[in-house]
C-alpha cells in the first residue's frame, strides 16, 4: 500500500491559506499547518499586548482560531529573533514601505523545509495565489523565493496550481492536479465560492495590512530613528509598534502610551528607560537618550510637560509627574504645564 502522503502548509489563518490546507486535505494529504510569528503581526502584537479592538472585544490569533475551527494541526514558529537581520538587510530590499517580503517569505520557506524533514512531511503548500500582492507573489519572485529558499519544486500552491508549473507532489501523483484550482489576481470571488463549496463558513476579513512592516506610518518612523540616530536596535524595532513617538530637540526619543494596554506595556519598561507618570489618569511615557547618559534637568521638564499634555484630570495647566529613573528606580516627582500644540507638533515623529 502506498505511503499516506503529508504537508506542512504555510498558515496565516487568512481564508486563502485556509481553503489551500482544506483541498490538500480533501486528497487524503495529511496536513500540519505552521504559524510563524515574526514579531510584526499587528493582531498577534496587539493581542500578547493585552489590548483591546475599538469595539472592546479582544484581539485573536486568526491562525489560533482557525484552526481550532476547522481542526487543523498547528504549530507556532517564533522566528522574532532570527527575524531581525531581514528586516535591517534584506537582499531584494523592500516593498513599498518597509517589507521585505522577498527575504521573508524566503525564510519562512528554509524553516518550512527545515520542520518538513524534522515533521516526516513530504511538501510544502502554501495559500499565495498568483499576481495576488505586488512584490512577492509574480512569477518571477516566486521563482526567486524558492531558489533562495532551496525548496525548488516542493511548494504547492493549491489555489492557483494549473497555471503554475508542475509540483514534485503533481508529478508523483500524490495530488491530482486537476483537482486544484487556477486562481489568478487579486479578485475575491473563486476563493468565495470555494469557501461555500468546501463547508468554510467564516473566515477573516482581507484587512490588508496585518504586517506592521507594510504601514506606512511604521517605515516613517523607521527610517527615522536610522537617520537620527545612524543605526536600528531590535529593542528600537518593536518599540516602533507601540504609542505616540516624539523627538526631542536634544534628540532624546520619547513613546506615549495610546491606551490602556500599551500604558501596561511600556509601565513593564521601566526597569531600562526613564519612566512618566501623571500623578493622576492619563498616558505614560519611557524616554531615551540618543547616547548612553542620563536625563538632564531641562529634558525632565521637557517630558513632563509632554505627559500633562495627555493628562485626563487635574484641574487648570499644571500637573505632577513621576519620574523613575532606569535601574536604580529612584523616583523623584516635577510640574509639568501642559505643552502647546505647536510644540508638541514639531517633536512629533
Ligand atoms: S507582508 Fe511581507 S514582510 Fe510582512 S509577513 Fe508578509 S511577506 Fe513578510
Amino acid at each position: 500500500m502506498e505511503k499516506k502522503r503529508k504537508a506542512v502548509a504555510l498558515y496565516s489563518g487568512g481564508l486563502d491559506s485556509t481553503l489551500a490546507i482544506k483541498l490538500i486535505q480533501n486528497q487524503g494529504i495529511d496536513v500540519i499547518a505552521l504559524h510563524f510569528y515574526t514579531g510584526f503581526c499587528i493582531t498577534e502584537t496587539k493581542r500578547r499586548r493585552g489590548e483591546k479592538k475599538p469595539d472592546g472585544t479582544p484581539y485573536m490569533n486568526p491562525a489560533l482560531k482557525y484552526a481550532a475551527k476547522y481542526g487543523f494541526k498547528l504549530e507556532i514558529v517564533d522566528i522574532s529573533e532570527e527575524y531581525f537581520n531581514i528586516i535591517t538587510n534584506p537582499k531584494y530590499g523592500y516593498g513599498a514601505n518597509i517589507n521585505p517580503c522577498i527575504d521573508c517569505r524566503a525564510f519562512m520557506y528554509r524553516k518550512a523545509k527545515e520542520l518538513m524533514g524534522e515533521l516526516g512531511a513530504d511538501f510544502i503548500i502554501s495559500g499565495e495565489v498568483l499576481n495576488q500582492r505586488p512584490m512577492s507573489q509574480h512569477l518571477q519572485a516566486m521563482k526567486t523565493i524558492e531558489r533562495e529558499a532551496g525548496v525548488e519544486g516542493l511548494v504547492l500552491k493549491p489555489l492557483s496550481a494549473k497555471v503554475l508549473p508542475p509540483t514534485i507532489p503533481e508529478i508523483k501523483g500524490w495530488v491530482d492536479r486537476e483537482k486544484l484550482e487556477g486562481i489568478v489576481g487579486r479578485s475575491r470571488k473563486r476563493q468565495l465560492q470555494l469557501a461555500k463549496e468546501l463547508g468554510i463558513d467564516e473566515f477573516e476579513q482581507p484587512a490588508g495590512g496585518c504586517c506592521y512592516l507594510t504601514d506606512e506610518n511604521f517605515a516613517r518612523k523607521y527610517m527615522e530613528v536610522l537617520s537620527t540616530e545612524n543605526r536600528i536596535t531590535r529593542e528600537d524595532l518593536y518599540l516602533l509598534t507601540i504609542g505616540r513617538h516624539f523627538r526631542l530637540p536634544t534628540g532624546t526619543k520619547v513613546i506615549v502610551s495610546r491606551n490602556e494596554g500599551e500604558g501596561n506595556f511600556i509601565k513593564g519598561l521601566k526597569k531600562n528607560y526613564w519612566y512618566f507618570e501623571p500623578i493622576g489618569k492619563g498616558a505614560v511615557a519611557i524616554a531615551k537618550p540618543i547616547e548612553e547618559r542620563a536625563l538632564t534637568e531641562e529634558e525632565k521638564k521637557m517630558i513632563a510637560d509632554l505627559v500633562a499634555r495627555y493628562c485626563k484630570t487635574g484641574e487648570g495647566d499644571k500637573i505632577n509627574i513621576k519620574i523613575v529613573a532606569p535601574e536604580t528606580q529612584q523616583e523623584e516627582v516635577i510640574q509639568g504645564q501642559r505643552l502647546k500644540e505647536e510644540t508638541l507638533e514639531s517633536w512629533r515623529v
